[in-house]
C-alpha cells in the first residue's frame, strides 16, 4: 500500500495545474510589479491586476481593489484583529470572538489583551456551534470587531456566519470571518454573507504555502501590519510574491469550478469512514456535527483509553498521514483548546484523531484506514491500565 494522506486540514498538495500557472513568474515575467519603466515590470504590474481581479471574482467580491495579498491565513488573520483594532481604538476597545478560533485569532487577541483591549471569548456548544444571540449579547457600546470563523479545522463545524454578519451589521460592528478551512468546501461569497473582512489561505485548497489574502471591504479602515513599501495600495509593504499569487488565483479557480462535485466525493468518503469507524472500534465519540454543518472532508473521534500521539506513531508506520488533537503544535501536553470548548474531559479529549480526506481519496485508501485502526486501538487500550477490566 502506498501512503494514504488524511491531513488535508493541515494542508494540500499543489495541482499540477497550479504549479503551471505559477512557474512563468520565476523565469519569464520576473519584474518587479512597482518596477513601471521597463517592459517585465509592467507585465507583473498586469498579472498582478489580472489575478487580484480573479480572486475577486471567485470569492464574489464586489471590487478587485478589496482583495489583499498575503503570506499566509495566519498573517491575515493578524492583520484583520489587530489592524482593526488599532484603528478603531478611539471608538472603543471590545473585540468578540469564540473559543475555538485558529491560534492566529485567539494569540493575536491576546495579545490585544495585554495592550489594554478587552475580548469576549464566545462558549461553543457540544457540536462546536457558536449561538448567533450569544454573539448579540456579548455587543456593547465599545465593540469594535466580530471575528469569527467559516469553519473549524479540527472538528469541522460550519458557523452560522451569515447570521452573526447579520448582528454585525446591525450594530454597526465590524465583522471578519476566518474562511480558510472552507474555501473549496462551501460555497463563499463575500457579498451574499455580508462580511466586510475576510482571510484565506491557498494551502489549504491544492495552492502554495506562504500566500494567503484578506478581503476588506471598501470603506473598512484598516491599520497597517507591515510598514514600508507602497504595495497593496500603501496597505501591505512586500514585493509581491506573484508566483505565489498566481498559484493562490489558479487554485481558487479550481476549487471554486469543481466545489459541487468535490465536496459531494469528499463528503462520501467522510460518511464512509465515520460509518467504519463506528461499527468496529467501541467507546469511541465522533466530535462535531453529525452531517448537517460539518465541513465535508473532516473526520475527528475520541477513543477512550488511549493517547492520540501514539495512535499517530501507529498510523505512521502502516503510511498512513493523519493529525491529532491531544496536543498543539508548540509541544505542549495540553489537549487542543477546541476539544476541550465543546466539553471533552482531559482524557477523552487526549485520545482524539483527526482524519481529513481529499477530493483525491479513495474507496480503498478509506477501506485501507477502516481495517488499520480498529487493532491498533486495541493494542493500545491492551497496553493502557485505565482499560484493564473494561471489557471484562
Ligand atoms: C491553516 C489555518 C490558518 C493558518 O493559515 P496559514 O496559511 O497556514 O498561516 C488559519 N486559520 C485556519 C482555520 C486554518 O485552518
Amino acid at each position: 500500500m502506498k501512503s494514504v494522506y488524511m491531513d488535508n486540514n493541515a494542508t494540500t498538495y499543489v495541482k499540477k495545474e497550479v504549479l503551471d500557472a505559477m512557474l512563468p513568474y520565476f523565469t519569464d515575467i520576473y519584474g518587479n510589479a512597482s518596477s513601471k519603466f521597463y517592459r517585465v515590470g509592467r507585465e507583473a504590474e498586469q498579472a498582478l491586476y489580472t489575478l487580484r481581479e480573479s480572486v475577486a471574482k471567485n470569492i464574489g467580491a464586489e471590487h478587485t481593489n478589496e482583495i489583499y495579498f498575503t503570506g499566509s491565513g495566519c498573517e491575515a488573520d493578524n492583520w484583520a484583529v489587530k489592524g482593526i483594532a488599532f484603528a478603531h481604538r478611539n471608538k472603543g476597545n471590545h473585540i468578540i470572538t469564540s473559543k475555538i478560533e485558529h491560534h492566529a485569532i485567539l494569540n493575536a487577541c491576546e495579545y490585544l489583551e495585554k495592550q489594554g483591549f478587552d475580548v469576549t471569548y464566545l462558549d461553543v456548544d457540544e457540536y462546536g456551534f457558536v449561538k448567533p444571540e450569544d454573539v448579540e449579547a456579548a455587543v456593547t457600546d465599545k465593540t469594535i470587531l466580530i471575528t469569527i470563523m467559516t469553519a473549524n479545522n479540527e472538528i469541522g463545524t460550519i458557523e452560522p456566519i451569515k447570521e452573526i454578519a447579520g448582528i454585525a451589521k446591525k450594530h454597526k460592528v465590524i465583522f471578519h470571518t476566518d474562511a480558510v478551512q472552507a474555501i473549496g468546501h462551501i460555497k463563499i461569497d463575500v457579498k451574499e454573507i455580508g462580511v466586510d473582512m475576510l482571510s484565506l489561505s491557498a494551502h489549504k485548497f491544492h495552492g502554495p504555502k506562504g500566500v494567503g489574502a484578506l478581503y476588506i471591504r471598501n470603506g473598512v479602515k484598516i491599520d497597517n501590519l507591515i510598514h514600508g513599501g507602497g504595495q497593496e495600495r500603501g496597505k501591505r509593504a512586500a514585493t509581491e510574491n506573484i508566483a505565489g499569487i498566481a498559484g493562490m488565483a489558479k487554485a481558487l479557480e479550481i476549487a471554486v469550478e469543481d466545489l459541487e462535485a468535490n465536496s459531494a466525493r469528499c463528503k462520501k468518503m467522510r460518511d464512509r469512514l465515520i460509518n467504519g469507524i463506528r461499527t468496529s472500534i467501541p467507546y469511541c465519540r465522533l466530535n462535531g456535527p453529525e452531517d448537517e454543518g460539518r465541513l465535508c472532508n473532516n473526520v475527528n473521534f475520541s477513543f477512550q483509553y488511549v493517547e492520540g500521539e501514539s495512535i499517530l506513531m501507529m498510523l505512521d508506520m502502516k503510511n498512513i498521514a493523519a493529525s491529532s488533537g491531544s496536543a498543539c503544535a508548540s509541544g505542549s501536553l495540553d489537549p487542543s483548546h477546541v476539544l476541550m470548548a465543546i466539553g471533552l474531559p482531559h482524557e477523552i479529549a487526549h485520545g482524539s484523531l483527526r482524519l481529513s480526506v481529499g477530493e483525491d481519496t479513495t474507496e480503498e485508501e478509506v477501506d485501507y484506514v477502516i481495517e488499520t485502526l480498529p487493532p491498533i486501538i486495541q493494542r493500545l487500550r491492551d497496553m493502557s491500565p485505565l482499560y484493564e477490566g473494561v471489557e471484562k
